[in-house]
């Protein structure tokens, strides 16, 4: 079960998404050595990355990354349209001194700092056009009340509201081999629902939130999305309908190669890598998505900064000598 399903109601103005993710979660998983509590978080911001990227219509790269001051330094889930995602995150702390139990504030919002930020990075984005990103904070502000934000599904609700003004849910659940989610949506009424009067159609939204909220961890985790559909919306499917369109594939794969860390050398710089092969002999790194090692030896590095041949390579092919 590698799979995101879509789905319409006829009688109600909504569309949601149902994931189911196991062997691309465990691809994710088999090159980490994160305690069960940290899985879990990034579990969820895998499935709440692959409901978002499914449904903000656009083509291009989805980045959900949090940086914090708390154990959880750094947490990154990347999602492209085709629905491939990879994901990292970076502690503070070893991973034996976290506290099983922690929650999503404890570990990404430290002193009231935590910020998600979620970058929609366009494939046909040109140079020098920065990607649209949105901010959520980890926290809301009720009144006089600062109130930490505890789960995932909650910081992505949020934001959906702020950026998208769309009335989202959202339900995650995951553990050490699945990850599973329900996003539902309310649609605009002008759109194919004009034909709706206004107090059915917020009474349709409502009807199935309500229907939404019956979904279990368990359930999530362990039945196929088309189970899921059926057994949420029995009676509605029978009344006014609620249909799926045919499932994506949802895989594990990571974007990493040797040209992009050749990349990273030169914004190193010649004397910073330099010293390295002076005190290291090579300059050694591992992806930190897929764990891929890459070593560049001295030979390899005088390639890197050798721009003349850059340029030459860059130039049309010229039509013999
Ligand atoms: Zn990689």
């Amino acid at each position: 079960m590698n799979e995101l399903l879509v789905f319409i109601c006829d009688g109600a103005p909504v569309r949601g998404e149902i994931v189911s993710i196991s062997s691309a979660w465990q691809a994710v998983l088999e090159r980490r050595n994160d305690p069960p509590v940290v899985q879990r978080i990034l579990g969820d911001f895998v499935g709440a990355a692959t409901l978002l990227s499914a449904s903000l219509k656009f083509d291009g790269t989805l980045i959900i990354q949090a940086q914090s001051k708390g154990p959880i330094q750094l947490l990154v889930v990347e999602c492209k349209s085709d629905l491939t995602m990879r994901a990292t995150v970076k502690l503070s702390v070893e991973p034996a001194d976290i506290n099983p139990n922690a929650t999503l504030d404890e570990l990404l919002d430290a002193d009231n700092t935590g910020r998600l930020v979620i970058t929609l990075d366009p494939s046909d984005r040109q140079p020098g056009q920065p990607p649209y990103q949105g901010i959520v904070a980890l926290q809301e502000q009720q009144g006089t009340v600062i109130k930490p934000v505890t789960s995932a599904a909650e910081a992505i609700a949020l934001y959906m509201q702020n950026s998208e003004q769309l009335d989202t849910r959202i339900w995650l659940a995951s553990n050490e081999t699945h990850v599973g989610g329900l996003l539902l949506q309310r649609l605009p009424d002008s759109g194919g629902y004009a034909h709706l009067d206004p107090q059915l159609a917020a009474e349709g939204w409502s009807r199935i939130q309500t229907l939404g909220e019956t979904i279990t961890d368990e359930e999530l985790l362990t039945l196929s999305p088309q189970t899921i559909l059926r057994r949420l919306f029995l009676e509605e499917s029978a009344e006014s309908g609620v249909r799926s369109f045919p499932s994506r594939p949802i895989r594990f794969s990571c974007r990493c190669s040797r040209a992009k860390v050749a990349d990273v050398l030169r914004m190193l710089g010649e004397e910073e890598v330099e010293s390295i092969l002076t005190e290291q002999g090579a300059v050694e790194t591992e992806c930190d998505f897929c764990a891929k090692a890459y070593r560049f030896d001295a030979v390899d590095c005088r390639q890197v900064f050798k721009t003349d041949l850059l340029v030459d390579a860059t130039r049309p092919p010229s039509s013999g000598h």
